[in-house]
């Protein structure tokens, strides 16, 4: 399998190299050259699944044994038998829930996988690498459990002091590994997000530490997503399945899109937006307009630009990267961006659906489930939901996929159903692990000489 960058003009790469890429050098995202079928299903475990779903796309680059085995590994983190459960909501109304992983957010599927293979391909060819990121909350302690345990990795994770939660940040700075580092920068995420660019800009500086990133654009990360829509459909019994996902940079339901193209049964895919709602917009109006942020219950769907977005563009310019980057190039210099009504007509029309929920039916719908089944959701569990709702009559049960288990999200959830969710025992004592953290200025200099203190490569 090879892939092709969406703007065109980047080597055509190998999996291993896509996954330790991220971006590619013309500024795209890679895609694979052909979305493969789906193979036959295996009987069994989730592990088992994932293993067949993804085995076309490493191909070539990692052994079907050594996949198997990091898939298992992966998968073994989760606290429940079923890996990513089913739960019956309403009539025909379901929810898949995937926060039962090791940060209770549905990042852990995909980074319990991409740390392993991140380690896997390092060691291969013996190169060690420093991921930098910055976090407002959810990506940085699932980076950081996916990659604790990795021999080739180290990992600096940037956070605006004050400004996470604290289970978010009790759930970075309480690992205990010698290659996790946490920063508390003083600043806001945006002075975060600024410093990590500005560590990526110093080439110099790159080179010299190998700098690597996991954000939500690699490859492998939607990869991993693509599994998880290929299970709920067979334990539904393999009909066609309608899905709602809440959504900020695009990533999660992209996946749901790629297993409709390798021949999954899913029917319509609803978008699921905040207050921040560029992409509702874009399906009210067919143009993907930016706009501010503002700060919602559902944090980690407070996203300006849906990033991801560009992989389906790539798709609606029929493959074309020259045609894709000038599109992208409009876009970052006025903010605008329109798509042709063939475009439109031919791959959104027929699949998908999208809607906003804000705060306040946030917590409506948090407190109606509550009401009608007794059960505790995430705000951004509740934006799916709602989403899902307001798009009904539909034609094919709805799965929405939970992404944050209720107790991330304490204050939202105890607002709508008035009791206080509870952590689950693995995290019981989350509040009594030391905390382990180093408080820096928002300077780069003082944030680069932290990295180079405490990278071994
Ligand atoms: C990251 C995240 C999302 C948004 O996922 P995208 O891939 O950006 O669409 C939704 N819910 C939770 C809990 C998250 O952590």
């Amino acid at each position: 399998m090879k892939y092709v960058s969406t703007r065109g003009s980047a080597p055509e790469l190998g999996f291993a190299d896509v996954l330790l890429a991220g971006l590619a050098t013309d500024g795209g995202l890679y895609v694979p050259s052909e979305y493969p079928s789906l193979p036959d299903l295996p009987n069994g475990r989730y592990a088992d699944l994932a293993h067949a779903v993804m085995s076309p796309y490493v191909a070539g680059e990692i052994s079907s044994d050594d996949l198997y085995r990091m898939c298992v590994d992966a998968y073994a983190t989760f606290r429940h038998p079923a890996t990513v459960p089913l739960v019956q909501i309403d009539t025909d109304e379901w929810l898949m829930e995937l926060f039962h992983g090791p940060t209770l957010a549905f990042k852990d599927v995909a980074l319990q996988l991409v740390g392993r293979m991140f380690d896997h391909v390092l060691a291969k060819r013996g190169e060690r690498i420093t991921i930098v990121g910055a976090t407002s909350g959810d990506t940085g302690s699932a980076a950081i459990d996916g990659v604790k345990a990795c021999q080739n990795v180290d990992i600096v994770i940037l956070y605006p002091e004050g400004r996470v939660s604290d289970v978010q940040r009790k759930q970075m700075t309480t690992v205990d590994a010698p290659n996790v580092h946490t920063v508390a920068v003083a600043g806001t995420f945006d002075d975060c997000q600024d410093l990590v660019k500005a560590m990526f800009n110093d080439v110099a500086f790159r080179n010299e530490l190998n700098l690597s990133a996991v954000n939500s654009i690699n490859w492998a990360r939607v990869m991993a997503q693509i599994v998880y829509y290929v299970a709920a459909i067979d334990a539904l019994g393999g009909q066609p399945v309608t899905f709602s996902v809440p959504t900020g940079n695009f990533g999660n339901v992209l996946a749901g899109w790629i297993a409709r193209e390798m021949g999954a049964s899913v029917d319509e895919l609803v978008v699921g937006s905040n207050t921040n709602d560029i992409l509702t917009r874009f399906f009210d109006s067919h143009a993907m307009v930016a706009s501010g942020v503002v700060p919602t219950l559902s944090p980690s769907m407070d996203i300006q630009v849906s990033s991801n977005f560009e992989r389906l563009l790539f798709e609606l310019n029929d493959r074309d990267g020259g045609a894709t980057a000038e599109q992208m190039n409009r876009f970052r210099a006025s903010g605008r961006m329109d798509v042709e009504p063939d475009q439109y007509a031919r791959w959104i029309e027929p699949v998908f659906r999208a809607a906003r929920c804000d705060d306040d039916a946030t917590v409506a719908t948090m407190a109606d489930v509550y009401r009608t089944t007794g059960m505790q959701i995430d705000p951004h569990t509740a934006v799916g939901v709602s989403a899902a709702r307001q798009c009904a009559p539909h034609s094919s049960p709805v799965v929405t996929l939970a992404t944050a288990h209720p107790a991330k999200f304490p204050d939202a959830v105890e607002r709508a159903t008035g009791r206080r969710p509870a952590l689950p025992d693995h995290l019981a004592d989350l509040f009594d692990r030391p905390e382990r953290t180093t408080a820096l200025a928002n300077d780069l200099a003082t944030v680069q000489k932290f990295v180079r203190s405490v990278a071994t490569s």
